[in-house]
């Protein structure tokens, strides 16, 4: 996926400073690791997933109107990688966190997002 998701791009950079914020060291797209997570804790076996709405097609995107059946297809396939990634890192003892490009865009939702970070690495 990191050739159409691209390295580093802004709601990746948020949650990576919202982590480190956080206190929490993290290494980054471990290729090794089913999905190349973008955040990866190893000492915690924690992974964090920052995922482009369109892309990983989160409910709230709408299709192209154009090449309507293609693009349905080919999110259907990223949304079935995504699964499978997460049921692969579980069954090697990692758990996953996905973070959704749309809730880093807005200053105000970065407080709860920080939450739900916490959450998870302290889980
Ligand atoms: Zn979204």
């Amino acid at each position: 996926m990191s050739k159409i998701r691209g390295k580093d791009t802004t709601p990746e950079l948020i949650v990576r400073r919202l982590v480190h914020l956080a206190g929490f060291r993290f290494r980054l797209h471990r290729k090794e690791l089913p999905g190349n997570p973008d955040l990866v804790l190893p000492r915690l076996k924690k992974v964090i997933f920052v995922h482009g709405c369109f892309w990983h097609g989160h409910k709230h995107k709408s299709m192209p109107k154009t090449n309507t059946a293609f693009w349905e297809a080919k999110i259907r396939t990223n949304m079935e990688r995504d699964k499978q990634n997460i049921k692969e890192l579980k069954k090697i003892g990692w758990s996953s966190l996905v973070v959704w490009e749309c809730r880093t865009r807005k200053k105000r939702d970065r407080a709860k997002l920080a939450r739900k970070l916490l959450t998870f690495l302290n889980g």
